[in-house]
């Protein structure tokens, strides 16, 4: 009893920190409201992926739950690039819109680039824009972070985990994860010494068993075991996987990049999943299109 106690207490706990993040940021939209300005959230939605459908459901009721306005606008897969671009800068030039999200993957005849770089960099909540990838990068306090690797930090920050000299291995280099988190985590502020890790890194496990903090994004699940981990690290799970499970009526169970009963053992923290960043992720949304919001107001 005592050490299931124990084990509890290293975890990360997304769901609560998440409700930490909405209730701040509800007080700033009453706030807003206050001064006459509704908080906008426009989320444009091409096609019927179903996995989209359900992030972007979430998206427009957190919105809503929290005094904001959120609208989705839905158009079918067969909608030309040209088209879809007039629907951007239709919001971009609305006032009432404060936050932009036109939710990937596009379909295949899109270039997803050519979307991003079309919403304006101040309604880019999302932060994919250039503009705000070197805001990021150089510090710059009024652009946009990645949402995921905005919840990352707040998490340990949250959490009261020392990152100052810390050494942070990230393992990923995506444009939506692994850069921007590298980026966040080597700010003055944060002050990690960090380590970016992909699939040509030459040995894996050398250079995750020197993490302080480990922050995983590789979309493999379960690739992390304890032994490829420091005795005492933090270890922050990224991954979302599903894999097949026979016990679940729906025939699959979802999993991170972690495994997460071998790396417990050795972590002194983890976050699980579900219930660990991917509860972070509309809720920082929520941040960054309230701070939106607020910034082109002044
Ligand atoms: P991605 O674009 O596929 O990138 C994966 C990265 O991991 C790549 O940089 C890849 O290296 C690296 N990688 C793959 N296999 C590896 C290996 N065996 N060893 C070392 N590095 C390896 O994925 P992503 O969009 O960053 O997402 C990563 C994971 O996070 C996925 O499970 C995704 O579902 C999840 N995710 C969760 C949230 C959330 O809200 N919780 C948000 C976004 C993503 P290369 O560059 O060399 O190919």
């Amino acid at each position: 009893m005592l050490a299931d106690v124990a084990v509890n207490d290293k975890l990360i706990d997304g769901t609560k920190l998440a409700a930490q993040v909405q209730a701040e940021v509800a007080i700033k939209v009453a706030a807003l409201k206050g001064r006459g300005i509704t908080p906008g959230l426009s989320v444009v939605l091409v096609g019927d992926d179903s996995a989209s459908a359900v992030y972007v459901g979430a998206k427009e009721r957190t919105c809503v739950e929290l005094g904001m306005s959120g609208e989705t606008i839905r158009r079918p897969s067969t909608i030309s690039q040209d088209e879809l671009l007039e629907i951007v800068g239709g919001l971009n030039d609305d006032d009432a819109v404060h936050g932009i999200l036109v939710q990937m993957p596009l379909p295949k005849h899109m270039n997803a680039d050519a979307v991003i770089r079309a919403i304006r960099p101040d309604k880019d909540v999302d932060g994919f824009h250039p503009i705000n990838v070197g805001k990021l990068l150089i510090g710059e306090k009024d652009g946009f972070a990645p949402c995921t690797p905005a919840g990352v930090l707040y998490m340990l920050q949250a959490s009261g985990v020392q990152t100052a000299g810390a050494h942070c291995v990230v393992v990923g280099r995506s444009n939506i994860v692994g850069k921007p988190m590298a980026s966040l985590m080597i700010q003055p502020g944060v002050d990690s010494t960090v380590t970016v890790c992909h699939s040509r890194t030459r040995d894996l496990a050398a250079e995750t068993r020197r993490a302080d903090i480990l922050i995983v994004a590789a979309g493999r699940a379960e690739m992390i075991t304890g032994d490829m981990v420091k005795e005492g690290a933090v270890v922050i799970d990224v991954g979302m996987n599903r894999i097949p499970d026979a016990t679940k009526k729906s025939g699959t169970r979802l999993v991170g990049d972690v495994a997460f009963e071998s790396v417990r053992e050795v972590a002194s923290r983890i976050t699980p999943v579900p219930g660990g960043v991917g509860k972070m992720t509309i809720a920082m949304l929520m941040a960054n299109t309230v701070r939106a919001a607020a910034q082109l107001s002044e």
